[in-house]
């Protein structure tokens, strides 16, 4: 295992413990999971920050039996300890400190937006709490009123607004319902259509229990109003027959169904009226209008909170202060934000919900505007990077040495980065291209020309594996072994001496750690490969210029900052997963874009076949045909989320099957590859894939990054359909990297149409773009990248896939950073607010 990275590491633990929030707590397999984390992540160096410190604390006052030994209650007050700890709060005093956590919820502390190492203060923690909380004083005290005390509210129902997360008036008036059902129109029982839905203002005649075989119960009513009579009928609510009083005015809605000579509604909504009431239900939450349907958990009825959310609308509503400026709402016409949420809530009509919708998703999306364009600008505004030239004959030397010549999308690329470093504002530049594609020469030639102006470079990759690849790549490029490096003295005299590079990460001793530490902060190195063992606090890069980061989806923000805080380099960041626009313009909001849309010629397209298990005997026979032929190949095992111990087991547990059966006369040449494995077993791997004496690997998703064996021709993917296309297309990007064709079996036993229909459009297209762009659309951006992509922004309203109202907010932005840069004008402090709150730790906050 390598050191712990606090970043990571504190982010995957509030991962972990906000599933468990989402569980109640009560996941069996969640706790366990935790446990084996703390032991994993924290047992080592912790590093000397407050916070690390404070969360060995937290963990050292766990009892024997570990995180899994406590109560719900216990838990969920633990987790706020952890939250609050890493949010710079005081941490655990000594008294508390040796008694076991409190019982009971304890309100994550609010107002005081975390304060992680970060220097930015803008930027929020991904730790906050989920709501978006109203900033101190700007509105009425009242909207903090309990959820509970707005009407009664039953023991589990308490519960489920817990499990929510609305705690107040304000979390209620923003917990917005998913649709509306429509009941408004109010009829006469006499005309009464079949099949529609209708609501109708009656009395009670009679009601009972009717009591069904096997034990099932209903309440049948009878109601009528002067028209006629119809029968209402509910599923499973003994208590209602004893609510349902005869004489009792009521409002029922539902659809009309004909049960034999009956009018029926099953199981319809209803409402007592008061005898007051007029007939028109103008005034009520439950019927006779468009109805609100609310995201629910266990024991929270919907009644219930449209009941809550009635009052907080009625009530509370009218106090929350407008959080667009009045120049906006102007010029774009939007309703203002009360009426947005009214509306949202209690609609009268149809149309006004889209209208709504559309005006809170412009908030939501105007506030990461703010966020990530005020980074950006920030960044320029520093101006104090260093001016490295790639001149002509440089150019030139470099793009004569290469055995190949560059793609123009390489070429325009390659111009990009060289007119952003040739200035002092900070490079701050997204390089995407497929996998293939060429980034790495792209990157290395930026790297060579910072070496050559006399300053550091890195490179930072998400993994050993990668990092090792690409310091091989490097000293090919610049060293040698031998006689055979492209780039040494002679091509790039003006520097008068080879590249001085070395590798860093984890798995390295600590000596050899610290040695190279050690060279890095004399200058005695030019570039460094490595993990995020860069970027922990004791490597000094004192004269860093430039930095890559590879993969950059992989890495969380806190790093990314991190390696952009060790001085003020210039950065790329680098990524095969396509990053359709409307994300580029979002979360990568703050980053320029530069974009190889093509592949070096003479690449093979990949044959890529949607398969079913029992066809495996045909893979197996084409991986035995490929081996015999010197070629290679990838057979991928299932994803199992968020546990990779999981994963690995299955990943050997299958090695072991195919060694032993379908595969056997392959086993001397096969090899296993998983995430667990400890990291000189894999390079050992590794080196037998590179060297050709092995055949087949047997791997998890490790692979999915970057390895580079031009030999492998198959890929074959177990239980496909669990990965996102993005995924699958990375995966199968590794195979077709030399002119020998290749083919790619997505192996799936689905019978879900939908995910059929999804890998069948694997085969038909090898356009990461488009295959990204169908991932957002049908997964959402938090699977977009994977189950293991840091956080992305939690957005209630707004879709990052709409464009058009992305571009809107995007103007704003521009305009109003243009006339108040820090947004310290009154009217946009809720904007600010806004903007500082979004958790935009998957991107934004780049760098
Ligand atoms: P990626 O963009 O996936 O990181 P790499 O940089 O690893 O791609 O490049 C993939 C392979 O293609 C490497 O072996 C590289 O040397 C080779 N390559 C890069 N550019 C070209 C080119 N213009 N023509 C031919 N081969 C190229
Ligand atoms: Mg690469």
């Amino acid at each position: 295992m390598t050191a712990p990275q606090s970043a990571a590491a504190t982010e995957a633990l509030l991962k972990i413990l906000e599933r468990q929030r989402r569980n109640d707590y009560a996941h069996p397999a969640l706790a366990a999971a935790l446990d084996g984390f703390l032991k994993r992540e924290l047992s080592g160096e912790l590093g000397s920050s407050p916070q690390r410190r404070w969360l060995k604390q937290l963990v050292a006052r766990l009892p024997a039996g570990g995180y899994a030994a406590l109560t719900p209650d216990q838990r969920r007050a633990w987790h706020t300890m952890v939250e609050r700890a890493l949010n710079g709060a005081a941490p655990p005093d000594a008294r508390t400190a040796a008694s076991p956590p409190a019982q009971g919820r304890q309100r994550s502390p609010r107002g005081e937006p975390g304060k992680p190492e970060a220097e930015t203060p803008k930027r929020s923690s991904p730790n906050r709490s989920r709501r978006p909380r109203p900033p101190e004083g700007e509105i009425a005290d009242d909207l903090e009123t309990p959820a509970t005390a707005l009407g009664r509210v039953s023991a589990p129902a308490r519960r489920g607004l817990e499990t929510l997360g609305v705690q107040t008036a304000y979390d209620l008036i923003w917990h917005l319902p998913i649709r509306h059902e429509d009941f408004r129109n109010v009829q006469r029982i006499a005309d009464l259509l079949f099949d529609k839905a209708a609501t109708v203002v009656a009395r009670v005649e009679s009601s009972r229990l009717v009591r069904m075989r096997k034990g099932r119960v209903a309440t049948e009513a009878v109601l009528s109003d002067g028209t006629g009579s119809i029968r209402g009928w509910w599923w499973n609510q003994p208590y209602l027959h004893k609510q349902l009083t005869a004489g009792l005015r009521v409002a029922v809605s539902g659809t009309v169904r004909q049960r034999g000579r009956y009018l029926q509604f099953d199981s319809p909504l209803w409402e007592r009226l008061n005898e007051s009431d007029d007939d028109s239900l103008e005034d009520n939450p439950h019927v006779g209008r468009l109805v609100p349907v609310y995201p629910l958990t266990r024991g929270l009825p919907n009644r219930t909170v449209r009941r809550l959310t009635w009052r907080a609308v009625r009530d509370y509503l009218p106090l929350l202060a407008e959080s667009l400026p009045p120049r906006i709402l102007e010029e774009t016409g939007f309703p203002g934000e009360r009426e947005a949420l009214r509306v949202m809530h209690f609609p009268k009509r149809e149309e006004e919900i889209e209208v709504a919708r559309e005006r809170l998703a412009f908030q939501e999306l105007l506030a990461i505007q703010l966020a990530v364009l005020s980074r950006k600008r920030e960044a320029r505004r520093r101006n104090d990077a260093p001016r490295i030239a790639m001149d002509g004959p440089f150019l030139d030397n470099f793009l004569g040495a290469l055995p190949f010549q560059l793609t123009r999308a390489q070429s325009n690329a390659l111009t990009d980065i060289r007119n952003d470093i040739a200035r002092s504002e900070p490079m701050a530049r997204l390089l995407q291209g497929d996998v293939g594609s060429g980034k790495t020469v792209v990157a290395a030639a930026a790297m060579l020309a910072a070496v050559k102006a006399g300053y550091q470079t890195v490179l930072m990759a998400p993994t050993e594996v990668l990092a090792s690849q690409h310091y091989r790549t490097f000293e090919r490029l610049f060293v040698g072994r031998g006689e055979s490096a492209l780039y040494d003295f002679e091509v790039t005299p003006a520097l008068g001496r080879r590249v001085r590079m070395a590798l860093l990460v984890g798995s390295m001793s600590d000596a050899r750690k610290r040695e190279v530490r050690e060279q890095i902060e004399a200058g005695e190195l030019d570039l460094v490969v490595g993990t995020h063992a860069l970027i922990e606090e004791s490597t000094a890069l004192r004269k860093l210029g430039l930095a890559v980061v590879d993969e950059q989806h992989r890495f969380g923000v806190l790093q990314r900052d991190a390696l952009r805080s060790k001085g003020s380099p210039h950065l790329l960041v680098m990524t095969a997963t396509p990053i359709p626009r409307t994300l580029a313009l979002t979360i990568y909001g703050e980053l320029d874009n530069s974009t190889i849309d093509e592949l070096p010629p003479g690449r093979q397209r990949v044959a890529t076949r949607v398969i079913e298990p029992h066809q495996r005997d045909e893979v197996y026979e084409r991986i035995r045909e490929e081996a015999a032929a010197g070629n290679q190949a990838f057979i991928i095992c299932p994803l199992i989320e968020e546990s990779d111990k999981l994963e690995a087991a299955s990943a050997t547990q299958e090695f072991e099957r195919l060694c032993n059966g379908p595969l056997a006369d392959l086993a001397p040449r096969m090899r296993l590859l998983h995430g667990r494995m400890p990291a000189d077993e894999k390079q050992a791997v590794m080196a037998d894939l590179a060297a050709g004496d092995a055949s087949v690997v047997v791997a998890t998703i490790v692979v999915e990054v970057g390895v580079d064996l031009p030999k492998a021709t198959v890929m074959a993917i177990e239980a496909a359909d669990r990965f996102g296309l993005a995924q699958l297309h990375q995966l199968r990007g590794r195979v077709g990297r030399s002119d020998r064709p290749s083919s790619c079996f997505l192996i799936s036993d689905t019978e879900l149409p939908e995910a059929q229909k999804r890998l069948r459009i694997m085969e038909r297209t090898a356009d990461g773009f488009e295959l990204a762009e169908v991932d957002l659309e049908t997964r959402g951006p938090g699977e977009y990248f994977g189950t293991r992509q840091a956080g992305l922004p939690d957005l209630r309203v707004a879709k990052l896939t709409d464009h058009r109202l992305i571009n809107l907010a995007r103007n704003w932005a521009n305009r109003i950073l243009d006339e108040d840069p820090h947004l310290r004008a009154p009217e946009h402090q809720l904007l600010r607010h806004r903007a500082g709150g979004i958790n935009v730790s998957g991107a934004a906050a780049v760098h």
